[in-house]
């Protein structure tokens, strides 16, 4: 087990695209850390570039206290689930985890004993003989997933491995996952474009755009304080409220109501500062009688979210969403306030 410590990590492909610009990244020794961004944002070339196989443009990677930014793939110690698996076709379930062992010219009775082992872990008992052909496509990430563990690396990386799945099943998987890490303690950086998967599994995300780090944080922290427009609006099921308004003696006029300035953001801003209030749809509570601060308009719709609805408001022709417990019935049409709860408005100046 290893931490990862990255400096100014660079890559330019020929051609000229800069997929990773001068990233600065720690992860610590045991962690479960998500890489979460948009497609093309440069997720998949940082783990191809910590696991060797893209060679940085300029920067430096160290695993533990080894700098191993010039270092070949196979020595150093990194297990990785590609998003496809890229499993060998024509081998069996145990040819393919044992493979790794191979390379690495382990004899043939510390081979078996070890992908033996592997295969009780991840529950594969019975399809040692099988070719990836015939499994399931859960059983195919748990072959991927043992053939990366099974030489004992020190770091693991794990490209969307759950993007290839059906939607019931990457629930069971994503529960799965997070408990094999747990038993395993074995660092992780696990890569995906799915919010609310970084969200449900990591201790610490990273959100990524164009190449870059916009904020390091828990889920807790990325979702309660994004620290950018970006993260904002990326982070959460339902999109974040992102109004703009402009600060007027020590408040913030804002669609139609004024809501006090938030104490962090006093001292950043002036009056007749223009700003982006960003309230989250889960932070604020509805009703449908008049309520000082609160934003008034017309249900525009309702949208039934299982235990609790979503309410778009149509605030003087400005949309402000809000979750509605269970339990509460409102009718698109009728009139609503919306009104945020203390300490869960945020502001922003710019992108
Ligand atoms: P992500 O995994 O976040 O979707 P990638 O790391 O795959 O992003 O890609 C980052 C950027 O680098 C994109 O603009 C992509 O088109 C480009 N890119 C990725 N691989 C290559 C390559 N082998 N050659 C040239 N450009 C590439
Ligand atoms: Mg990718």
């Amino acid at each position: 087990m290893a931490s990862i410590t990255i400096r100014e990590l660079t890559k330019v492909y020929p051609g000229g695209v800069r997929a990773l610009d001068a990233l600065d990244l720690d992860v610590a020794m045991g962690e479960f850390f998500a890489l979460l961004g948009p497609s093309g944002c440069g997720k998949t070339t940082l783990l191809r570039t910590v696991a060797g196989l893209e060679t940085a443009t300029a920067g430096t990677i160290a695993l533990g206290d080894r700098d191993v930014t010039r270092l070949q793939p196979g020595r150093r110690d990194v297990g990785m689930v590609f998003q496809d698996y890229a499993l060998f076709p024509h081998m069996t379930v145990l040819d393919n985890i044992a493979y790794p062992l191979r390379i690495k010219k382990e004899s043939r009775s510390v081979r078996h004993a070890r992908a033996a082992e592997a295969v009780q872990e991840l529950g594969l008992k019975g399809l040692e003989q099988r070719r990836p052909g015939e499994l399931s496509g859960g059983q195919q990430q748990r072959v991927a997933l043992a053939r990366a563990v099974v030489a004992n690396p020190r770091i693991f990386l794990l490209d969307e491995p759950l993007s290839n799945l059906d939607a019931r099943l990457r629930l069971e998987a994503r529960t799965f996952l997070k408990e094999f890490q747990h038993r395993v303690g074995v660092t992780t950086v696990f890569v995906t474009h799915d919010q609310a998967e970084a969200l449900a599994l990591a201790d610490r995300i990273a959100v990524m755009e164009a190449g870059r780090i916009r904020q390091i944080g828990t889920p807790t922290e990325v979702f309660r304080r994004p620290a950018n427009l970006f993260v904002a609006s990326f982070i959460g099921s339902t999109p974040m409220n992102l109004l703009a308004g402009t600060v007027q003696s020590g408040t913030v006029v804002v669609a139609g109501t004024s809501l006090p300035v938030p104490d962090e953001a006093r001292g950043r801003v002036q009056d007749g500062q223009e700003v982006v209030c960003g309230v989250r749809p889960e932070y604020m509570d509805f009703g449908t009688e008049p309520v000082d601060g609160a934003f008034a308009g017309r249900v525009s719709v309702v949208e039934n979210l299982g235990g609790s609805s979503l309410v778009t408001l149509d605030v003087d022709g400005e949309s402000v969403r809000v979750v509605v417990g269970e339990g509460f019935e409102v009718d698109s049409g009728a009139e609503g306030w919306a009104l945020p709860r203390p300490g869960r408005v945020l502001l922003y100046r710019d992108g």
